[in-house]
């Protein structure tokens, strides 16, 4: 059966008209859902009992199973549990402007990049609209606070689920829905190029990031396998592609990964790579697993890779670290738990 947290608005005025119904009822029962967070049918109160039957008869209303959460100071990390019992977990931040979350988009990922402890299992299916929508609201109730920022860089490489992420988007966006504005949702891609350019044409201005994390191809063939299927020839002028069409910023990502991508060449490459792009980089602490052989950049080397992009006018950020000490880095609770 499918979940009804995975319809959009449209979906169910369709629903309800393909039964000779009216389509207001989709807006009643988006407002018990999204507003007034039922969950059950026979809650929605202003709704026919006829119509409710059929409701439980048509859709799921099931959450998913929240089976471990790790608290930290101004990060909470929670584990998933779906109805296969495949496991994802989503990360609340306590930033000042508010909570923002970030969320998984599939169990386990085909991209392959060597950092990455998510990427250790491949892809095993993508999420469900459903089961992302239900990250973030199921959260939210456990907190008892409005989660304001969304960001897609949980397990998974979301372009690789493109429609299922649009939904989730048009879901929570959707100022019936959970109303958060598009301004404050991020999706991050390794780069998968046809999908850059096919997000070039939605309407919704969400932010773009890219995990650059290489400034020349010879590197990021070494790190990231997706180089090899589209490498920075392509993925640059997709990127500028997205820009031209949405007149907006992309962030890039990048991953200071010791003696590996953090030298003064490297900076100096990178700073002419973006030179002509409206973009920011954001410089990422490695965050140590214990399996893989990647080491961190030494706090001072951070700093002069940072200090050179700076000279060289690139808008540069290091990025503010969380849970390290609750294995918050992307799917480290994950994997942690198949250990048990
Ligand atoms: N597949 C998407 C989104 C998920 S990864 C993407 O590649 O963008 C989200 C971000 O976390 C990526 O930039 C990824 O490279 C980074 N990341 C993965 N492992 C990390 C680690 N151990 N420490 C710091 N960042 C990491």
């Amino acid at each position: 059966m499918t979940n009804i947290y995975g319809y959009r608005l449209e979906d169910l005025e369709n629903y309800f008209l393909e039964r000779g119904s009216k389509k207001f009822h989709a807006q009643q029962v988006f407002s018990w859902l999204y507003e007034k967070r039922v969950e059950s049918f026979e809650e929605m109160s202003n709704i026919s009992h006829e119509m409710i039957d059929s409701l439980k008869n048509d859709f799921s209303i099931e959450r998913l199973k929240i089976v471990d959460v790790q608290e930290d100071v101004d990060v909470c990390k929670y584990l998933f549990e779906l109805e296969d019992q495949e496991h994802i977990e989503a990360v609340l931040m306590r930033h000042d402007y508010g909570n923002s979350i970030c969320i998984s988009s599939q169990v386990g990922c085909n991209m392959g990049c060597k950092f990455c402890e998510s990427g250790r299992r491949k892809k095993v299916r993508n999420l469900e609209t459903y089961e992302m929508v239900l990250q973030l609201l199921m959260i939210e109730k456990l907190l008892g606070e409005r989660i304001s920022h969304v960001v897609v860089m949980g397990i998974g490489e979301p372009f690789d689920n493109y429609q299922n992420l649009i939904h989730f988007f048009e879901i929570i966006n959707h100022p019936k829905g959970l109303a958060i504005g598009a301004r404050h949702i991020t999706v991050s891609t390794c780069g998968l190029v046809p999908k850059i350019l096919e997000f070039s044409d939605f309407p919704l201005q969400i932010n773009l990031a890219i995990s650059l994390h290489a400034p020349n191809n010879e590197i990021r063939d070494k790190i990231m396998p997706i180089n090899r299927v589209y490498p920075l020839e392509q993925l640059i002028p997709a990127i500028e592609t997205y820009l031209k069409k949405t007149n907006r910023r992309v962030t890039f990502e990048y991953i200071l990964l010791k003696d590996i991508n953090d030298s003064e060449e490297c900076a100096l490459e990178l700073a002419s790579l973006v030179k002509n792009i409206n973009c920011y980089i954001n410089l990422i602490p490695y965050n140590e697993t214990n399996n893989l052989e990647f080491m961190r950049t030494s706090t001072v080397q951070i700093m002069r890779f940072y200090d050179i992009l700076k000279k060289n006018s690139v808008n540069v950020t290091i990025r503010k670290e969380f849970g390290g000490k609750i294995s918050a880095a992307c799917g480290q609770l994950r994997s942690k738990k198949e250990e048990l």
